[in-house]
């Protein structure tokens, strides 16, 4: 599927929002353009407007997302998996409102609620579910991971994946997340952290495995760290399809650009051609067909 230097094979973003009210279709009619093939549709929780405060709430907020994939099918015919879950950021906002207890309860009801859509094969993962990306109360981040430990047992028990929204402290995150898997029995490469950095070396992951945020200077950190790599990766963008926050992350046609800037700079770096077409059809095809179940 390498052809000369270009990789032709399939291309998948593992992490992409849309929004109905935003460019929705023309950002997937971009994305195959570019040479995209299929994405992970991840639920987007409204940050903007009223956040779910019961269980029917986050049934109707699924069911837009689960209605998006859809058409994003039925118009493109790219390949959609949806990763459904609440948001880390929804339970912490609705703390103060709703009271911790009541607020966790609700965020272990819409994980349950997700895991019974993938479990009825119309979700693929759980996500993204994870910790505040910020500084919070100690007594908040206590409570945020025994919470957390809670929902990765769950997808443990279920045996399904999850993509994980964190903080970003380096290796030390990492460190404790797989940590936390070894407590919840959840698989590493079954445990995806989300918006990685572009160093997937073993030092960095301990294990755990990731979607890279592939920005400016993915390429070149990928490059110099993917042959120490110890656990699977892919790539996504984030997409937030957000009319008020137009390029606070990366645009539609990041991943096929990246994944062809990628082949191009392993080859220059003496990887073989066997090499680099394992590395591309790890990435696009066969981990995340063992991952979601695409
Ligand atoms: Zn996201």
């Amino acid at each position: 599927m390498l052809e000369g230097r270009v990789w032709k094979g399939p291309i998948l973003d593992q992490h992409m929002h849309l929004d109905r009210e935003n460019r929705f279709l023309k950002a997937i009619s971009d994305f195959v353009q570019s040479g995209g093939t299929g994405i992970m549709l991840v639920h987007k929780p409204g940050f903007s407007g009223a956040l779910p405060t019961d269980i029917d709430g986050y049934r109707f907020a699924y069911s837009e997302t689960l209605g998006m994939a859809n058409e994003v099918r039925d118009t493109h015919g790219v390949d959609v998996g949806v990763v459904l879950g609440p948001h880390p950021v929804a339970w912490e906002h609705q703390i103060e409102p709703l009271g911790l207890e009541r607020s966790t309860e609700l965020h272990i009801e819409a994980v349950g609620l997700a895991l019974d859509h993938i479990e009825a094969g119309e979700a693929n993962c759980l996500g993204e579910v994870g910790r505040p990306h910020y500084p919070v109360d100690e007594m908040t981040w206590t409570a945020a991971n025994d919470l957390l430990l809670e929902i990765m047992s769950m997808a443990s028990g279920a045996g399904v994946a999850i993509q994980l929204h964190v903080e970003d402290n380096g290796e030390k995150t990492c460190r404790e997340l797989s940590e936390l898997c070894g407590k919840a029995g959840l698989p590493l490469n079954q445990a995806v952290r989300h918006y990685a950095p572009p160093d997937v070396s073993a030092g960095f992951t301990h294990g755990l495995s990731a979607t890279v945020s592939v920005g400016k200077g993915s390429v070149e950190a990928l490059t110099g760290s993917a042959r120490s790599a110890c656990a699977p990766w892919g790539m996504e963008t984030d997409y937030l399809d957000d009319p008020r926050r137009p390029g606070a992350v990366l645009g539609p046609k990041t991943v096929p650009r990246r994944t062809r800037e990628l082949c191009d700079s392993l080859l220059s770096d003496g990887w073989d051609r066997d090499e680099v077409t394992n590395l591309m059809t790890n990435i696009h095809i066969d981990w995340p067909k063992a991952l979601y179940d695409l």
